[in-house]
């Protein structure tokens, strides 16, 4: 792939995910505010009874939903900056397992009161954890990566069985699994398909990566990226011209690009 088209490919994809950064930045911003503020009240209704216990003990459970409002703000700042800067920044680097585990279930509770699509919020939380997985800057031997892929994928008049074995496809072209076999053989990486989260599951469990490319839909890629903690895990969302889960298709150069990213150079093939 020329430099040229690399840059163009790079720069679609970026404007994409501008409005979904807006949307998980806007979420977080909100979130941390509420959580705030109803520890505040929490802070402020038992103070009133506390005093009568112990002169000390409004202030020590002061000090302590400080520290807590000291964290999130912490957390939530280092998120933001993390998203704009593209880099960890406020020694955030534990920031993808914070977002992960407490901020996207608040993001969707909050997203429900405000009426945003769930599938809004996982793509936009999609987005930010690749985001946040990029800013690692982290290559990988080829074999510590595995491509992970749906069984949607397949074209659905095929015949060939992939779930076991993915090498049972005879590349004929007439679905996007013969393309992302000739990434994975270039690349050198694992890959396999999966027919459900068991699955995927056990195939992470076998091949052991050290970073996932996975292609999904929001639902699968979001509840999968949490299942993978602490493995990163590259999201890239598939194509459903057909409605879900029939004949999907994939942006094979997204794919390309994130290998390009993660593979040790040394490793890639010509
Ligand atoms: S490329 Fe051909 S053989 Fe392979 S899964 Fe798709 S339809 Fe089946």
């Amino acid at each position: 792939m020329s430099n040229n088209t690399q840059n163009f490919l790079e720069k679609e994809i970026q404007d994409s995910i501008e409005a979904r950064k807006r949307l998980f930045i806007g979420l977080i911003i909100g979130t941390s505010i509420s959580v705030c503020l109803g520890l505040l009240l929490i802070w402020y209704i038992p103070y009133v009874g506390l005093d009568n216990i112990h002169p000390w003990a409004p202030w020590i459970l002061g000090t302590a939903i400080a520290l807590v409002i000291a964290f999130i703000f912490w957390a939530s700042l280092g998120l933001v900056l993390n998203i704009l800067l593209k880099r960890p920044v406020l020694f955030s680097q534990k920031l993808r397992g914070i977002s992960i585990k407490f901020f996207l279930p608040l993001m969707t509770i909050m997203g429900m009161l405000l009426r945003i699509p769930k599938q809004k919020i996982r793509a936009s939380f999609i987005k930010v954890n690749n985001e946040l997985v990029l800013s690692e800057n982290r290559r990988y031997p080829p074999e510590k990566v595995l491509m992970l892929m749906p069984h949607c994928l397949q074209n659905s008049l095929c015949s060939r069985r992939l779930t076991y074995n993915v090498y049972n496809c005879k590349r004929c072209g007439e679905c996007s699994i013969a393309g992302l076999l000739d990434l994975s053989d270039e690349y050198g990486v694992h890959m396999a398909i999966a027919t459900g989260g068991t699955i995927a599951r056990r195939i992470v469990v076998n091949i052991r990566p050290r970073l996932i490319v996975a292609v999904a839909c929001e639902r699968d890629l979001s509840s999968g990226i949490q299942d993978a903690y602490p493995i990163p895990v590259y999201g890239v969302l598939n194509e459903r011209p057909r409605g879900p889960c029939l004949d999907t298709q994939v942006a094979q150069d997204h794919v390309r690009l994130a290998l390009d990213k993660f593979v040790q150079k040394l490793h890639v093939r010509d």
